[in-house]
């Protein structure tokens, strides 16, 4: 197993090193062969396209690696897991009810906390974690230009965030969800630098937008299986017609359909564990 206190080493994904090679070849041709100039640049022009549709792709892999899904455990494990991530938080009203839904199913979750507002509602923060959830990071300030911005404000938004989490609740996030999912080919190695994995989802509810919780159920539940990565919001959560955040309807019906499932909600760090641990002994 690799000693998690060496700094490791960001590797360019193969598309990455397609790139580079072609803007070299573009740059080549150019020079040598001046009259090539508009297929060079039209050959540089659809490798950005791809590179910006990669990012705003939440779950490619194109730009380094991506958790859509929970790592496998092999057969060891008997215990079928699924992941329950909850973005956009701590919000001093929702959460504090997602907190007690949880317990009274025993269920673990992982936040994906926006830095700003875990510096905001410190004690809230603390009481995630000692609740036995998990927090992660989800960027400082949750812009929503975030996918456009340069490596080191990426690195900056990031940072930050890692440190109001530490401030808060003592813990060093381990996990990074990107705003609303969107990104670019600099986020990466910032990830790397931070010891940070990069998670998207499996499938998603669509509750910061959809007001009606059967239909935000019915998107989370289809085809539940072993192995998913849930996403709800107890932040910028849709209010039902009734005014409330629809995560409080959606979440007894989720968890009594991953209980006759027969799964259990772990939280991401759990499941890393798991893999890790599976991993060693084979
Ligand atoms: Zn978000």
């Amino acid at each position: 197993m690799a000693d998690a206190r060496i700094q490791p080493r960001w590797r360019p994904p193969p598309l990455i090193r397609a790139s580079v090679v072609l803007h070299l070849a573009a740059a080549g041709a150019t020079l040598t062969r001046p009259r090539l100039w508009p297929w060079a640049l039209a050959a540089v022009v659809a490798d950005h396209l791809l590179l910006t549709a990669a990012g705003l792709w939440p779950r490619s892999r194109l730009l380094g690696p991506n958790w859509t899904r929970l790592p496998p455990t092999g057969r060891a494990h008997t215990t079928r897991a699924v992941a329950i991530t909850i973005d956009d938080g701590p919000d001093p009203q929702v959460t504090p009810q997602v907190l007690a839904l949880l317990e009274t199913h025993s269920a673990r979750a992982t936040f994906f906390c926006i830095g700003e507002r875990v510096a905001a509602h410190p004690g809230l923060a603390r009481e995630i974690v000692q609740r036995g959830h998990a927090i992660e990071n989800h960027s400082q300030r949750h812009l929503h230009r975030f996918s456009l911005l340069g490596p080191n404000a990426l690195e900056r938004e990031i940072r930050a965030a890692q440190d109001s989490i530490a401030a808060a609740t003592g813990e060093v996030a381990r996990f990074f969800r990107a705003p609303a999912g969107l990104r670019n080919p600099f986020l990466e190695p910032v990830l790397v630098r931070t010891n940070l994995s990069l998670v998207s989802w499996t499938r998603r509810g669509f509750d910061t937008v959809n007001r009606s919780p059967a239909r935000v159920l019915g998107k989370l539940t289809h085809r539940l299986a072993n192995g998913d990565i849930l996403l709800l919001h107890d932040g910028h959560a849709a209010r039902t017609a009734a005014g409330g955040a629809v995560i409080l309807e959606v979440l007894p019906a989720l968890l009594a359909a991953i209980a006759a499932a027969g799964l259990t909600p772990v939280t991401l760090r759990d499941a890393a564990e798991r893999a890790r641990s599976w991993a060693d002994v084979d």
